[in-house]
């Protein structure tokens, strides 16, 4: 019976039918993300199309970050536009980033590149 269980847990991992930890985290902070957003007031009219240029580079260990700018798990480097963001491999080899660390630094390109959009680092300031 624990060969079977063993098996099954096999192939359910190898094919993706396997909700991890890390997935449920993954979804509960995006959500949690989505429930912050969703709490400010909506902004009838808003519409602004903008184009920013960056330059990821991706490196294995937030070491690398910190190497730049000490207590930072990414960073966006203006007038560089260059973001440097820890990141991890997945099951075929393709990088996986962090939604909120890439996000976060898109934000901040979007602030410094093109103006008119707030700082992510003052959001909790004004109560965001
Ligand atoms: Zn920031």
């Amino acid at each position: 019976m624990k060969k079977y269980i063993i098996i099954l847990c096999t192939l359910m991992i190898l094919t993706g039918c396997v909700v991890t930890n890390t997935t449920t985290l993954r979804e509960q902070g995006f959500k949690t993300q989505l429930q912050a957003f969703d709490s400010i007031p909506s902004s009838p009219g808003l519409f602004k199309s903008v184009e920013i240029q960056v330059r990821i580079i991706v490196v294995e260990d937030v070491g690398y970050v910190h190497d730049i700018q000490p207590g930072s798990d990414a960073i966006y480097m203006h007038p560089h536009r260059i973001i440097v963001i820890p990141g991890k491999r997945g099951r075929n080899g393709e990088i996986i980033l962090s939604e909120a660390l890439i996000g976060h630094e898109i934000l901040h390109a979007l602030q410094l590149q093109v103006g008119g959009f707030m700082n992510p680092d003052e959001f909790g300031y004004w109560g965001y």
